[in-house]
């Protein structure tokens, strides 16, 4: 079979591999989408702390497929079945993965990471894997890509649940991003009273436009913080949603917020990020500052129902689609943030929106 294979920081090889045997308790997936995220771009760059240097991995994390074979002692499960597979596999016994907070679990694997992920043509499931819950099986009306891009979603949609997002707010989204988008989808499934969103790029700010965003700002020509004061009568944002992995960003986020307004520092900043914060307009406004990493697996499911019931529509940011011996390409894609989710498929006839 066909699997990208990451060496080294900056060199990714596809080659021709054994097809994965499996063990009596482990599933065998045909991969048919898998889509590229942030984390894939920043491992294949500067690798991983999780990734020690000579050991060899297939990345990719957001990932669906088929089910083509299924070992003995594997119990609801069949071939055939069409299913996700969620990254993050916790440890089971920690405190945060027995109240079901996987994604925080500080013992964890990972697909993409310490197991191989999804840029391969078959993809072996572990069996802790499949026993903590971390394969789903889709509902018919779910295409692949969209159960792939359900993962990102899924992180997004467990950063609005902390906020709390509803019909009195007005949202402030920077970044148009991915990311961002999906925080507009989101936004305007929960009846925002107007959403906000700020970005450099003009056709990504089309984008969010599209998907429901009332108030485009170009951050490279019109200011931020005069535009949210205007749209709101003086009032400030009651959420700002931080879309993008910037210092200046985090700290002009405190800047947008009404009295009493939340804001989630969704995009990390990596190493050596720290921001100062003036804790004077946390006091007298009564601001409410969190932050949301990745999603539990019960994130997940609820938001795969979300994808399924139609209610969201993902398959609108693929903007472009790669065979696995292009990978390269659908990496400079992402990496160029020119379009918005590159999507490797094994099938020409995958189809990508339903
Ligand atoms: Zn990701
Ligand atoms: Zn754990």
């Amino acid at each position: 079979m066909r699997a990208a294979i990451f060496h080294e920081p900056g060199k990714i090889v596809v080659a021709d591999v054994p097809v994965p045997r499996i063990e009596p308790d482990e599933i065998l997936v045909r991969v048919r989408a898998a889509s590229i995220c942030g984390t894939d771009l920043r491992i294949a760059k500067h690798g991983h702390f999780k990734l020690p240097s000579g050991q060899t991995r297939v990345l990719g994390h957001e990932v669906a497929g088929e089910i083509v074979e299924v070992g003995p002692r594997v119990v609801g499960y069949r071939a055939g079945d069409r299913v996700s597979v969620t990254p993050n596999v916790g440890c089971g016994h920690c405190r945060h993965c027995r109240e079901g907070l996987n994604n925080m679990c500080p013992d964890y694997e990972a697909f993409g990471i310490t197991i191989d992920g999804g840029f391969e043509e078959y993809l072996r499931v572990p069996g802790f894997a499949l026993q903590r819950g971390n394969v789903f099986r889709l509902p018919e009306s779910v295409s692949y890509a969209e159960a792939a891009l359900t993962e990102p979603f899924s992180c997004c949609y467990r950063g609005q649940r902390a906020l709390g997002v509803g019909f009195e707010d007005v949202v402030v989204i920077i970044g148009a991003g991915p990311i961002g988008a999906f925080h507009v989808m989101l936004a305007r499934l929960a009846g925002a009273r107007k959403i906000i969103v700020s970005d450099h790029s003009a056709s990504r700010l089309d984008i969010a436009g599209h998907l429901g965003a009332d108030v485009l700002v170009d951050a490279s020509r019109q200011d931020l913080v005069a535009t949210v004061l205007a749209e709101t009568r003086g009032r400030g944002a009651d959420v700002v949603i931080t879309a993008a992995s910037s210092p200046q960003v985090q700290s002009g986020a405190v800047d947008l917020l009404a009295t009493h307004g939340r804001v989630n520092f969704f995009a990390g900043l990596g190493q050596g990020g720290a921001v100062p914060i003036d804790t004077n307009k946390l006091h007298y406004k009564g601001l409410v500052l969190t932050g949301t990493t990745g999603s539990s697996n019960a994130d997940y499911a609820r938001a795969l129902e979300l994808v399924g019931q139609q209610r969201v529509r993902l398959g609108e940011l693929v903007s472009a689609t790669f065979p696995i011996d292009r990978i390269d390409e659908a990496f400079e894609h992402s990496a160029s943030g020119a379009g918005m989710k590159a999507m490797v498929v094994f099938d020409d006839s995958e189809e990508v929106a339903p």
